[in-house]
């Protein structure tokens, strides 16, 4: 186990799900402090694409009925090739376990797994020969109700709640687009043996953004903001740039403006909860690798010891949601969308001739009739269907008359923009990029360098002495940084050096310490984690400096006057 494992295990970040009955791969806990850490993290996340922008976050059910899920394609897509063992029976998911023993990218169809299989004679780890590929659906399904009950999944992405709510949604923005909705919440997928630790999971968290945009102004009026960021950028080709979003959007690298504007925001946001930037990339997905409903894909990546993973993927997927489900629902998921100045627009109307369609079709005639007067014609002949029939009428049957009509609008099903966190991996490279080594006084120091307003335990109130006045003073202290609502923590065990580590490999960002001079002029130290310098401030202004300091990045000194 790498030391940081061992860290988070010991100290309460994560904890595996099921310990004492042997555990299950792909579901950890989140344990005190990873709890704190992971809902902070979603609370900076609010801030960046939920409270800055036109977005509203809504909440839907984790369990969804199998309609929803047939429309969305996941009932017969959503699906991973699997190979069994036929000797030891472990089962495998085919794609990972040809990368890993042939280092090989393949198709992860069932004809591309078994042409592998043969040509390589590719083997179980136990040496067992494996039998024929099968596909696995990676939803779980479930039953609503008693009895035979109604099929129903486990949902696989948050993202659907929000599709199949879009007629609502439009008129809570009332009509205008471009808006957005989000949604934080777990999503379920039962992948095949997951063996990555904390990246693979089985239930995990997500935060996505559906953003609806009009298909013929896939612009974002807030891009300007970032277009001068320059990014690493990988291509679906592997070609690597290294330039601005402006620059990739002219170029035709990211396909339009809206996904552009989502990357450089994400990526501000990774920077802002401490993921590294040197560490950072965005790689387009592949022609084949794109999902069943995306155009053009970018994944952020982070360097972890697990290699470049996919912690975000930002994909156009049209109107696919939209216009699956107004199909399979019959629901009409357009959106009616006026002119500046309504349009006057000239159309060629029939005009039925009674006296001759009357003896041709008798008891029919006034039903072609209603038809025929609702019909725009742009030729000399019309199909009509009437009560199941197909009727065909030539001009015998109708005059043609040219009219002028105002159109107001037009009726469009938005395209959708969507950015997809994936929380628990977030929070675990949070993790890995702030997780240090140095020397203090000699001594090696094991710190977790958390971003200041993301760290679990925010503030640390110590008694130089375990004993009164300290105690009591310290005691006093801390109870009134929790009720200005700092998450604040009391030690009172161990030397004073030996605490400041404790905190220091929690990644707690500044330790206050009543001393001596506490009873003598009513002030304390601020010790800073990541310097180790000390400066001394007045009970009485703490609060106050104590938010600042955990609301940037600004330096202790600038607070108090230097101590030692
Ligand atoms: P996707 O819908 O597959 O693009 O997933 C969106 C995000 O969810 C990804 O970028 C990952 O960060 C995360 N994610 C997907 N599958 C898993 C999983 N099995 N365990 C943990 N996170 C996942």
């Amino acid at each position: 186990m790498s030391d940081l494992m061992e860290m988070l295990i010991r100290r309460g970040f994560l904890w595996q799900s099921f310990e004492i009955y042997g555990g299950m791969a792909g579901f950890f806990d989140y344990a005190p402090l990873g709890n704190n850490l992971r809902r902070k993290i979603e609370n900076v996340w609010r801030e960046f694409f939920v409270i800055n922008e036109r977005v509203a976050e809504i909440d839907t059910p984790l369990i969804g009925v199998e309609e929803v899920f047939i429309a969305s394609g996941h009932a017969t897509s959503f699906v991973d090739t699997a190979i069994e063992c036929q000797k030891c029976g472990r089962v495998f998911r085919a794609d990972h376990y040809v990368k890993e023993k042939l280092n090989l990218e393949v198709d992860p169809s069932v004809g591309a797994i078994k042409e592998v299989l043969e040509t390589y004679q590719l083997k179980c780890e136990c040496g067992g020969s494996f039998g024929e590929p099968f596909p696995m659906n990676l939803m779980f399904s479930t039953k609503i109700g008693a009895g035979k009950g109604k099929n129903a999944y486990l949902r696989p992405e948050t993202a659907q709640g929000i599709f199949i709510n879009f007629r609502r949604l439009s008129n809570y923005f009332r009509e205008k687009l471009p808006f957005g909705v989000a949604q934080i919440g777990r999503a379920f997928r039962n992948e095949i043996s997951p063996r990555q630790g904390v990246i693979r999971l089985r239930e995990f968290n997500q935060a996505e953004l559906e953003f609806f945009v009009h298909p013929a102004e896939k612009k974002h009026p807030n891009f300007p903001e970032v277009s001068g960021d320059v990014l690493t950028l990988v291509d679906k080709f592997d070609k690597v740039h290294r330039i601005t979003l402006d620059e990739a959007v002219k170029r035709g690298i990211i396909a339009n403006q809206v996904l552009a504007y989502f990357i450089g925001k994400t990526r501000r946001f990774l920077l802002a909860i401490g993921i590294k930037d040197e560490k950072l990339r965005f790689r387009q997905h592949k022609d084949d690798e794109r999902a069943h409903y995306a155009t053009d894909c970018w994944d952020a990546e982070a360097l972890t010891s697990y290699g470049w993973i996919e912690i975000v993927g930002i994909a156009d997927r049209t109107d696919y949601d939209l216009s699956r489900h107004a199909k399979f629902s019959g629901e009409d998921l357009s959106i009616f969308i006026p002119y500046e100045k309504p349009v006057v627009v000239k159309k060629k109307k029939a005009i039925p001739k009674m006296n001759v369609l009357g003896p041709a079709f008798r008891s029919k005639a006034k039903k072609i009739a209603e038809a025929l007067e609702k019909l725009e014609v742009s030729s000399d002949e019309v199909e009509l269907e009437i009560d199941g029939e197909r009727i065909r009428l030539t001009r015998e049957f109708f005059d043609v008359k040219e009219i002028e009509e105002e159109v107001a609008g037009e009726k469009v099903v938005p395209h959708v923009i969507e950015p997809s966190f994936g929380l628990d991996r977030i929070t675990y490279t949070v993790l890995e990029h702030s997780f240090d080594k140095d020397m203090v006084e000699g001594e090696e120091r094991r710190v977790l360098r958390l971003k200041r307003r993301i760290a679990p335990i925010e503030v640390a109130v110590l008694p130089l002495l375990s004993r009164e006045p300290f105690t009591g003073k310290a005691l006093e202290i801390a109870g009134m940084l929790k009720k200005a609502g700092f998450y604040t923590d009391y030690d009172e065990s161990g030397s004073i050096g030996r605490r400041y580590r404790r905190y220091d490999e929690i990644g707690t960002p500044l330790c206050i310490t009543v001393d001596h001079q506490t009873f003598e002029d009513g002030s304390v130290t601020i010790r800073d984690r990541d310097t180790t310098g000390q400066v001394r401030v007045k009970i009485e202004n703490l609060v106050g400096i104590l938010r600042e300091l955990l609301a940037g990045e600004r330096s202790i000194e600038e607070f108090g006057e230097k101590f030692r």
